[in-house]
């Protein structure tokens, strides 16, 4: 087993209409493939349902979607701080705004949901710096034990035989 990637771009859709997609079904109305009257590598089974869909069945188009909806979501601070994305501040003398990260809260090598907005948080720069630093120490630790098993598994059957 290797250690979970970030997957990039995705469109995450609600669970009913992944359920119906599944089930090789049009994701707004859930019309069977077989019933459709146009092409069957169309995402939905006509026009109406395209717009349907994007608009009440796509939580996230993507991943600058997702991060969009989780500073909305924190009211564009940062939820460690408190730091306010939208102020404008004095540094060295000049107004900036403070840049805001979307940070997975469990990190995708361990694990963690990518496309889940729950576990995705609203950090300032600084925060961000800490929690990475943290995360990668315990990404080190799990690529560590994983290498371990791997190892492990590997030895077992000599020990056996
Ligand atoms: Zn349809
Ligand atoms: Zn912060």
């Amino acid at each position: 087993m290797t250690l979970p990637q970030r997957t990039g771009f995705k469109v995450v859709v609600k669970p009913i209409a992944e359920k119906r997609m599944a089930l090789n079904q049009c994701p707004a109305c859930g019309l069977p493939k077989e019933d459709w009257k146009r092409r069957k590598d169309w995402t939905c089974c006509c026009a109406d349902c395209t717009e349907i869909f994007w608009k009440e069945f796509v939580l996230y188009n993507g991943w600058s979607d997702l991060r969009n909806k989780v500073f909305e979501r924190d009211n564009h601070r940062c939820v460690r701080c408190g730091a306010d994305g939208k102020a404008k501040i004095k540094l060295e003398g000049c107004y900036e705004t403070i840049e805001l990260d979307a940070d997975h809260i469990i990190p995708i090598a361990l694990g963690g949901d990518e496309w889940d907005i729950n576990n995705v948080q609203t950090l300032c720069g600084r925060c961000h710096k800490h929690k990475t630093k943290k995360d990668i120490k315990e990404i080190a630790i799990a690529r560590r034990t994983d290498i371990q098993k791997q190892q492990g598994q590997m030895f077992l059957p000599l020990v056996e035989s």
